[in-house]
C-alpha cells in the first residue's frame, strides 16, 4: 500500500454535555494525530449542550484555531444529526468519528488508519471488553448478533461511535432518524469494504450516558427500516406483491372450498352439510382476500413512488473508472 503522507484527516466528535471530558479528549487527540503525521482538523459538533461544553470549546478554538472547528446546534438534534453536520463540514479525505466521553481512546487511531490502508473503506472499532453496565452490554450483544446474521456484515460491534471512513462513504450514506447505528450496513449495501479492529474501551469517568438500555428497542425498530432500505426499497412490489399474492391465494382457496360446500347444500340438496354463512372460516377467507388486494396495492403505490423519484445515477455505486468517460450533458 502507498504511504499515507499526503492525506488529510477530519476527526468528527459529536457531543452533548461533555464539558469535563473535552479538554483531556482534545489533548489525547492531538497527541495521536501528531504521531500519525498527516494534515488534520478536529470538528466538535455541539449537539445542544446546556453545560459548560460550549465555553470549553471556545477556549479550544482560541488556543488552536488552525485545527479546531466547532459547530454548535441551536438545540439537541441527536447524534445522527450531529454526525451529518460533521460529515458535511469535514474537509479531510479520511474521516474519523469518536465519542466525546473518553470511552474511545484516540491512541487507537493509528491502528485503525493502518487497517484502512489495507484497502478498506470503513474500519469500525470493536470494543472486545466493553466497559458499560450489564443492562447495556447484554442487549448490545443480541443486537450485534442479529444485525450481523441478517445483513451479512461480519462486525461484532455495530453501535460503537469510533470509526474511520474514506470520504466516499460519508458522502454516500444517507443518515436520518437514528440510523447512525447502521452506517456499516448502509455502507456495505453500497459495496464499500468494511473491516474491524479490536480496541480498548474505558468506563465513562465524567458526565452521564445519554442512552439507556431502551435505545435497543428503537434500534430493533430501525433495524426493520434498514432491512427494508437495503433489500426491497428499490422493488417494493417484490415484497408487498409477493406477500399479497400469498395471502390472496389462501383466501381464494378457502372461499372456493366454501363455495363448493354451498353448491352441494343449496343445489345438490345435501342438508347434512352445515350452512356456510355463520362459519368463522368464511370471515377468514374474505379477510385474507381483502388483505391480499391491499398488500398488492401498497406494493404498486411503492412502485409508483419509485417510478417518479427514480434517478439512474443512484442505482449503482462506482468504485473507479479507467479512462475518460462522457460527462452527462457535456
Ligand atoms: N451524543 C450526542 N447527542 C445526543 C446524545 C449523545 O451528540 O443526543 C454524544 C455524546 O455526547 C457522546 C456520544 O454521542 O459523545 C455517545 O453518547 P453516550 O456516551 O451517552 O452513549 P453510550 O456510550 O452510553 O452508549
Ligand atoms: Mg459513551
Amino acid at each position: 500500500m502507498e504511504p499515507s503522507t499526503s492525506r488529510s484527516l477530519s476527526v468528527v466528535v459529536p457531543l452533548l454535555n461533555e464539558a469535563d471530558s473535552l479538554r483531556p479528549l482534545y489533548d489525547r487527540l492531538i497527541d495521536s494525530l501528531v504521531e500519525v503525521g498527516e494534515l488534520y482538523e478536529v470538528i466538535f459538533v455541539d449537539d445542544g449542550s446546556t453545560d459548560a461544553s460550549s465555553s470549553v470549546l471556545e477556549d479550544l478554538y482560541r488556543i488552536d484555531a488552525e485545527h479546531v472547528r466547532v459547530i454548535q446546534f441551536r438545540r439537541n438534534f441527536g447524534k445522527t444529526a450531529a454526525l451529518n453536520a460533521g460529515f458535511a463540514h469535514a474537509c479531510g479525505q479520511v474521516i474519523i468519528t469518536l465519542d466525546a466521553d473518553l470511552q474511545d481512546d484516540p491512541a487507537e487511531i493509528p491502528a485503525m488508519l493502518a487497517k484502512l490502508d489495507e484497502g478498506y473503506d470503513l474500519v469500525a472499532a470493536w470494543r472486545t471488553d466493553r466497559q458499560d453496565p450489564l443492562e447495556k452490554t447484554v442487549p448490545s450483544r443480541l443486537f450485534n448478533f442479529t444485525v450481523s446474521r441478517f445483513t451479512g456484515v461480519g462486525l461484532h460491534d455495530f453501535n460503537c461511535g469510533f470509526k474511520v471512513y474514506r470520504r466516499a462513504v460519508t458522502d454516500s450514506v444517507r443518515l436520518y432518524g437514528e440510523l447512525h447505528r447502521f452506517i456499516p450496513v448502509l455502507a456495505h449495501q453500497q459495496g464499500f469494504r468494511i473491516a474491524e479492529v479490536p480496541v480498548q474501551h474505558h468506563p465513562r469517568r465524567a458526565g452521564a450516558s445519554k442512552y439507556g438500555a431502551r435505545r435497543y428497542a428503537k434500534g430493533f425498530l430501525d433495524f426493520g427500516t434498514v432491512l427494508f432500505l437495503t433489500t426491497y426499497l428499490k422493488r417494493p412490489l417484490h415484497l408487498f406483491g409477493a406477500a399479497g399474492l400469498a395471502v390472496f391465494g389462501v383466501g381464494t382457496i378457502i372461499n372456493l372450498y366454501l363455495t363448493i360446500l354451498w353448491l352441494l347444500r343449496e343445489v345438490g340438496g345435501r342438508t347434512d352439510i352445515a350452512a356456510i354463512g355463520t362459519r368463522p372460516l368464511l370471515m377468514v377467507g374474505v379477510l385474507a382476500m381483502i388483505l391480499g388486494i391491499q398488500l398488492i396495492s401498497i406494493g404498486l403505490l411503492g412502485e409508483m413512488l419509485r417510478y417518479f423519484t427514480f434517478r439512474p445515477t443512484e442505482e449503482y455505486a462506482i468504485r473507479r473508472v479507467l479512462g475518460e468517460t462522457r460527462i452527462a450533458g457535456g
